[in-house]
């Protein structure tokens, strides 16, 4: 999508700290970090949200986690949350699917 700011990120027309990156996914540091550690994980394919995934996207949505999962590891993180916002009313603000993997602090349950 030639508007989503992720997609124009993927492609390297927006700058961002890449921290890893696989043939379905990356992963870079949230503008905007909610804790110590905020990274945001893509998938290449532009889906604007988790709703739009279907059963074909199911080696993508794992690589999602696997990725997520990788870079908390790098990160030295051993507590961190995922999280996904899946429309506006749950907060998501950019419609390009990412996983939110934060950490670095006590994170309180149940979130806001
Ligand atoms: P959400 O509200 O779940 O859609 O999350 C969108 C996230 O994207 C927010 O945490 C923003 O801080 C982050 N964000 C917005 N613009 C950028 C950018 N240019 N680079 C990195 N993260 C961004």
């Amino acid at each position: 999508m030639s508007d989503c700011l992720f997609c124009k990120i993927r492609d390297g027309h927006i700058p961002a700290k890449i921290l890893a990156e696989n043939d379905h996914a990356l992963a870079f540091r949230d503008l905007g970090p909610q804790a110590p550690t905020h990274v945001l994980v893509i998938p290449r394919k532009h889906l604007a949200s988790l709703a739009d995934a279907t059963p074909a996207d199911a080696p993508l949505l794992g690589a999602l986690m696997l990725l997520g999962q990788e870079v908390a590891k790098q990160e030295g993180l051993t507590s961190y949350r995922s999280v996904i916002n899946t429309g506006a009313g749950a907060g998501q603000s950019v419609f390009h699917l990412h996983l939110h993997v934060l950490g670095g602090r006590e994170l309180a349950w149940p979130p806001g």
